[in-house]
């Protein structure tokens, strides 16, 4: 036991002193990758001013012509995977190389921004020596541009003959075409042995280990409806006071479960509803003194697992089901993006990413709280393969005016995906 600690703590000890553990060549993909830094920032620049906002469908594919020119220097076969036009998004940019050499990797990222053209234009600008400012800066092209740097990093020592590797840009990952648009990404992602996602990292210390998936939920109430004055005896309890319950015994039967949330994020209710999906907009009337006979709360789910989901609406469903006197709710949902599990399968990569991060002398690496993290395209992925997520570009105020990119850190996230990359498929 004595030794064991001991060897621990020597191995540790050598993690501080840089590149310490790392071999020859990986220290050659490192000088590269550090080499290249500059033509690296200035393809993030140029990626950044091509606004691509998910419904900019020619800006979406013109970050894609980009990126795919990149990819096809590095000896990546690329196609752009086309969407029916009713879906309304651009497609996806997909690049691959075939060989038999390690494990087939899966790498993501997503050429589309939160920010529409309608939206002021921010371009790529240097705050400090450490910190950029510009539309999807972080989220993600910063993690796009990373991908392309790692594997040019070692594409130029020969490090990726013979691997098999599959690059997934979507174009629809911040305003989603629903699952039409994911099946070819799943079907090729089963066809892989694990996948790793380079969305925002949290810094150097932290990968994704877990994402909490979403879905969303209709309650709809229906009461008799007279005189305010018949309230509480032959006409019942009105779609108000129903809906006010049901709300209620929600919170305080589901409210303090672990990484499990759901937000009601609109009401209506009255003598007549009506409700615009497209808009998200919803129009009522009524008067004091008629008792309400109809009532629509429209909200979210947010959960670690698909037993989770099904555990919470299952509960839902029976406080819904006990409707106060003369009044009924029905309840109905839609499932949006799965959750990426915490398993042993996806903390073994964790594992890889600690200890390579040890090796380079940059520190342990944990995964951050499932709960602090909104879903992602790996979700859709994770119940076939191993995954990590949030090995991307650090930075601040994704989808916001205020967003930035770390520099300093960047590099250095370069860097470790690059061997990240070469150990997987040694
Ligand atoms: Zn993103």
């Amino acid at each position: 036991m004595l030794k064991l600690y001991v060897t621990a703590f020597f191995l540790s000890l050598s993690g501080l002193v840089s590149g310490q553990s790392l071999s020859a060549v990986e220290k050659k993909v490192l000088a590269t990758a550090r080499q290249i830094q500059p033509e690296t920032e200035q393809f993030l620049e140029k990626v950044v001013n091509v606004n691509s906002g998910t419904l900019n469908l020619e800006g979406v594919r013109e970050n894609g012509r980009l990126m795919a020119a990149e990819f096809e220097k590095l000896g990546f076969k690329t196609e752009w995977v086309p969407l029916p036009d009713s879906l309304g998004r651009a497609g996806h940019l997909v690049a691959t190389r075939q060989g038999n050499r390690g494990k087939k990797l899966f790498l993501i990222g997503h050429l589309d921004t939160v920010f529409e053209k309608s939206l002021p234009f921010d371009p790529f600008t240097r705050v400090n020596d450490s910190t950029a400012a510009g539309q999807g800066a972080n989220d993600m092209k910063g993690g796009d541009v990373l991908i392309i740097a790692a594997l040019k990093a070692l594409h130029a020592h020969g490090l990726l003959d013979d691997t098999s590797i599959t690059v997934y840009f979507t174009g629809d990952e911040e305003s989603g075409g629903g699952p039409e648009s994911r099946r070819d990404f799943i079907e090729r992602a089963r066809k892989c042995d694990l996948a790793l996602a380079f969305e925002g990292a949290q810094g150097l210390t932290h990968v994704t280990t877990g994402r909490r998936g979403s879905s969303s939920w209709t309650l709809k109430i229906a009461s008799r409806t007279g005189h305010s004055s018949r309230i509480f005896s032959d006409l019942g309890y009105g779609a108000i006071f129903e809906a006010a319950r049901i709300l209620n015994e929600f919170r305080r039967a589901l409210g303090q479960e672990k990484y499990l949330t759901f937000n009601p994020g609109l009401i209506v209710g009255g003598s007549d509803v009506r409700y615009d999906a497209a808009s998200a907009k919803a129009e009522t009337s009524g008067k004091t003194n008629i008792v309400a006979p109809v009532a629509l709360v429209k909200g979210d789910l947010r959960f670690i697992s698909e037993a989770q989901k099904e555990s919470a609406r299952a509960r839902m469903r029976e406080i819904v089901e006990k409707s106060l006197p003369l009044t009924k709710a029905t309840i109905t949902f839609e499932d949006g993006i799965p959750a990426m599990e915490p398993s042993d399968k996806n903390e073994n990569l964790r594992k890889v990413v600690d200890q390579l991060s040890r090796d380079m002398g940059l520190g342990p690496v944990l995964s951050g709280d499932p709960g602090a993290r909104g879903a992602g395209d790996v979700s859709f992925v994770a119940q076939y393969l191993p995954c990590l997520d949030g090995l991307g570009a650090s930075g601040r105020g994704a989808h916001s005016i205020e967003e930035t990119i770390n520099l300093k850190e960047y590099p250095l996230l370069i860097q470790r995906a690059a061997l990240l990359i070469y150990r997987l498929t040694k």
